[in-house]
């Protein structure tokens, strides 16, 4: 216990000003919220410029210390020495620090009401922090990237893990938190998370699943049914009707019953998804090996939605074959597009999402998991009055639109730079997403003052159109834009809090 040879008064009442003395002494200017005190050490986050550093104070020898990269000097402070070891904010560093302080990795968060905050610039967790903290019954997900996204930004896995690390480092966020493996499709894309430490894993069997079961004729059905993988099933056609088929399933709000038809075109529809879920777990399962993680199942980017009956049976072949998950991601009716609010009828939405919470009740309980997430403002009362703590809220994009919303100010010349190229990009951009924004309806820059930059992120066209293209504005001013939010930090802070408590109060 080496700091206890400090002064009594300096060392458990004022660490925080003697590591600020100690940073000063380094040149650099600390965030208070990150100093933390082990019975050895003093660490704390600490900028020099825009560079962040990680300061180590101690004295004498310190073997976690000397885990770290970094140059050490020694530092007199009212006459005694101190080693002060400023290291990188690095990859290397990130890996030593979850182990120094382990509220700085990520963990699972069970059954606990979520909130997911993808970080597409890697510069967002401290404002996720700061309106997180003030809802205390939520658990969040500070690194969340899907494969999709990581390809668009040019980050890995560890890369997005690593930034949230620092992230919740610098703000002293001391409560669990998730790292997200968002919209995995083939075993392949699970390794790299698996590798950098993820605790909670979205399988995505989307392109698995059959949309024209609901239209297509009953001989086509049929064979599509009799060639399903019923060997990775571990199920025959004749066994799967005997379990639904002339019975009721009591789900305590609604009951449920198949006929063949329905039966047959949800096994068509879903029976491939399945069976690719299973093998997607296992290869996780096997890779995690003791490492604790948890599962959310996602169908949401699917073309026709999710009914409860079908949700029923994903749910409980899921189960038969051993899948365990804690989130599930239906296709809700309606439509979820990126960055506005929910298109749809609520009456209609309501009355499904109560039928979803049953079976999700009933099958689990699992949460029930909201992908594209952020803006579904006219839904959320709906869900927060009847999921309780099962939900899942995933928001991806919406924290890049925020820290577009401050370079408007902060940059007006870049936010007209990054709008005029948004426009051209657009069309090529938007596949694979879901939005129906008319960039013919986004004013061209140049016909806007710059105090109404901002006001095209309050557009549904401008938010849709600068929600995806996001992989070409980065691709061309990825490194100016990153620059200019590092400089104005707090700005962008700031935006992020404001907006993510607008989402976040409707849950707590
Ligand atoms: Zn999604």
């Amino acid at each position: 216990m080496v700091l206890s040879s400090l002064p009594d008064e300096r060392a458990r009442e004022d660490g925080r000003s003697l590591a600020t003395d100690l940073g000063h002494s380094g040149g650099l200017r600390i965030y208070p919220e990150s100093i933390a005190t082990t019975g050895e050490a003093i660490f704390f986050l600490g900028k020099k410029g825009t560079l962040p550093f990680l300061g180590i104070a101690f004295k004498g020898r310190n073997s976690t210390a000397a885990n770290f990269i970094g140059d050490e000097r020694s530092i007199a402070l009212e006459g005694q020495e101190f080693t002060l070891k400023l290291c990188l904010a690095d990859h290397a560093n990130a890996a030593v620090l979850r182990a120094a302080l382990p509220y700085t990795a990520p963990q699972v968060l069970g059954l606990r009401k979520s909130a997911g905050c993808g970080d597409r610039l890697g510069l967002a967790t401290p404002g996720h922090v700061r309106a997180i903290r003030q809802f205390s019954g939520i658990a969040p997900i500070f690194a969340q990237q899907s494969v999709r996204e990581n390809a668009r930004t040019g980050r890995t896995p560890q890369q997005v893990l690593d930034d949230a690390t620092w992230g919740v480092f610098q703000e002293g966020w001391r409560q669990p938190w998730g790292a997200d493996a968002d919209h995995l499709k083939t075993p392949a894309d699970i390794d790299a998370f698996v590798a950098a430490g993820y605790t909670f894993y979205t399988i995505d069997p989307g392109d698995s699943v059959d949309n024209d079961a609901h239209t297509a004729p009953p001989a086509a059905v049929t064979a599509k049914v009799q060639s399903l993988p019923w060997e990775t099933l571990e199920d025959t056609a004749q066994d799967m009707e005997r379990r639904y088929l002339g019975r009721t399933f009591n789900l305590g709000e609604f009951t449920l019953a198949f006929d063949r038809e329905s039966l047959w075109r949800a096994a068509c529809k879903y029976g491939r998804a399945i069976a690719h879920t299973v093998q997607m777990y296992r290869h996780l399962a096997s890779r995690m090996g003791d490492r604790p993680f948890e599962l959310e199942v996602s169908v949401d980017e699917t073309e026709t939605p999710t009914s409860p009956q079908e949700h029923f049976f994903v749910a409980s072949e899921l189960r038969r074959l051993g899948v365990q998950w804690v989130s599930l991601a239906p296709r809700y009716v309606g439509r979820f597009e990126k960055g506005v609010d929910y298109i749809g009828d609520l009456a209609q939405f309501e009355a499904e999402f109560i039928k979803h919470l049953a079976i999700a009740r009933h099958l689990g309980p699992y949460k029930l998991s909201l992908h594209s997430g952020s803006d579904k403002f006219s839904i959320y009362p709906i869900i927060a009055r009847h999921a309780g703590d099962l939900v899942h809220l995933k928001t991806a994009g919406t924290s890049y639109l925020e820290a577009l919303r401050a370079i408007a100010s902060i940059d007006p010349s870049l936010f007209r730079e990054i709008l005029a190229l948004a426009r051209e990009c657009y069309e090529e951009d938007r596949a694979t997403y879901h939005v129906s924004a008319d960039p013919a309806r986004v004013p061209p820059p140049e016909r806007l003052a710059d105090s109404e930059l901002a006001g095209v992120l309050d557009l549904f066209d401008g938010r849709q159109l600068l929600h995806v293209t996001f992989g070409s504005v980065l691709e061309r001013f990825g490194p100016e834009l990153k620059e200019a939010l590092t400089w104005h930090e707090e700005e962008y802070y700031t935006a992020l809090e404001t907006h993510f408590c607008k989402h976040l109060k409707a849950f707590a």
